[in-house]
């Protein structure tokens, strides 16, 4: 198939320099090389304008879970443009697809989670999840819960409140304003830099005593929700020690703190299941937010999916007015995209193949960790991430301004593989339609590019 543009490759690198400011642009580097202007996809693979292949390990930004490039998602996209490109869903006016994306999630979902509300994104949903508890908490005669508990290294998104719940380090730079106030933080449950060398069971056990403290000291009656990934992803893939995640949501139940799992990045089959929180962890949250894998990125939309408690709570209220919402919420062509892309992961099993090939994956990867610079592999199924160190025996390190995750992505770039760079980390998401011959590709290709970029530092 052949592509046609308007301009020529290097127009548009300049173009896109002179005029386009990227989500997360980091001047320095983006002033000196400019970007990879991609052109085509298909699968797994990229093309770039100037016709260089790409596997992306990546999967996009964790989120072209059925590959890209399929002619029925175009069809069904084309189709719904056609028959109704846009409708509002205010108030009391829906559409098809909208309605029966709605449907279909509440049936996908665990327990008592059916009813849907559409966002346009992640952040959007991390952010009305917030409204939503507040709300749920006063209408339940519960005003003064209005604080909320997160981690350490979570990420929610990019919004003003999602960003405050979520708290990288890297993030948290001087001339942005986030919210300090009601906002907490726990530590997060990576057991590979647990505090004194703690054994997983015992960290757990700190995890949680640390959580008792903190509701302690704020007062559980003014703390309305806990906010966490199940596997805190663009952290750097921290999955929790074994039990940690149900005895946090035991702990919220006693206090009627509501669970927000965010499920951004883990539902829709990254673990091998539509919901991670359940499947994989065993927890029943009260709301679930998610995006990216609903459409495997086709096109945008986010939804929370929350329990027939809330919406029963917050219809009881006098004012019945959830003041929240977007022009784009429940949009026609993007609920379309979503019911086809759902339609395709049951049709052709990809949950069961991200189960199958993503354990193959993670033990591809996990054999990284003989090599000297890889402290640890960690993730599970198609969410695996690497981290780098100087020596592994004191997990110490590299200097920072070497770089050291953004010099293997380059490495791997040059060869042909899309990995993520995350400091001194390495993170891929792949598709969920990965083969094993894809597994090797990877795995050879990251291994050649961590071993030539340490022979570089030494
Ligand atoms: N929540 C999680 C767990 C995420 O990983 C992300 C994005 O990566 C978001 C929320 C924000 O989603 P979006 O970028 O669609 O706004």
């Amino acid at each position: 198939m052949t592509v046609q543009f308007p301009l020529n490759a290097p127009d548009l690198r300049a173009l896109d320099k002179a005029h386009h400011l990227h989500p997360w642009a980091n001047f320095g580097p983006f002033e000196a090389k400019g970007a990879l202007v991609m052109a085509r996809g298909e699968g797994c693979w990229l093309w770039d304008t100037e016709g260089r292949r790409y596997f992306d390990a990546i999967g996009g930004m964790w989120c072209t879970n059925i590959g890209l490039g399929r002619r029925e998602m175009a069809e069904a996209i084309a189709d719904q443009v056609q028959h109704l490109a846009f409708a509002n869903s205010f108030v009391d006016m829906t559409n098809g697809p909208a309605a029966l994306l709605a449907a279909k999630l509440a049936s996908l979902a665990p327990g008592d989670l059916n009813r849907v509300h559409f966002t346009t994104g992640g952040s959007d949903a991390v952010d009305t999840a917030y409204r939503m508890v507040q709300y749920y908490q006063s209408v339940m005669g519960r005003p003064s819960k209005t604080q909320m508990i997160a981690r350490e290294y979570s990420y929610h998104g990019s919004t003003y409140i999602s960003q405050s719940i979520g708290k990288r380090p890297g993030d948290r730079v001087p001339f942005f304003r986030y919210k300090e106030d009601g906002i907490h933080h726990l530590t997060a449950p990576n057991a590979y830099r647990a505090p004194d060398g703690m054994g997983e069971a015992a960290f757990c056990d700190w995890l949680v005593a640390e959580f008792e403290a903190k509701l302690a000291e704020i007062g559980p009656e003014n703390v309305g929700g806990f906010f966490a990934e199940p596997v805190q992803a663009s952290g750097g893939v921290i999955v929790p020690p074994a039990g940690y995640l149900p005895r946090m949501a035991a702990i919220c139940r006693q206090h009627d703190i509501l669970f927000v799992a965010d499920e951004v990045v883990t539902a829709f089959g990254r673990l091998g299941h539509w919901f991670a929180s359940w499947e994989e962890f065993g927890v029943q949250p009260d709301i679930i937010t998610c995006a990216k894998g609903l459409t495997s990125g086709y096109l945008p939309l986010g939804a929370l999916i929350f329990t027939d408690r809330i919406w029963e709570a917050m219809a009881a209220d006098g004012a019945r007015w959830f003041t929240s919402g977007f022009t784009y919420s429940g949009h026609p062509v993007a609920c379309a995209a979503a019911l086809k892309n759902i339609e395709i992961i049951e049709r052709e099993d990809l949950l069961g193949n991200a189960t199958r090939i993503g354990t193959l994956f993670e033990a591809r990867m996990k054999a990284l960790e003989a090599l000297p610079m890889v402290g640890q592999v960690r993730g599970r199924k198609l969410m695996v991430c690497v981290e780098n160190v100087a020596d592994k025996a004191t997990k110490a390190l590299l200097p920072e301004e070497l770089d050291v995750g953004t010099r293997i992505a380059d490495t791997c770039e040059a060869m042909g593989l899309l990995v993520r760079p995350m400091g001194h980390l390495n993170v891929m998401s792949p598709p969920l339609i990965l083969t094993a011959t894809d597994v090797d590709l990877i795995g050879d290709t990251l291994e050649a590019a961590i071993r030539q970029v340490a022979d570089a530092l030494v």
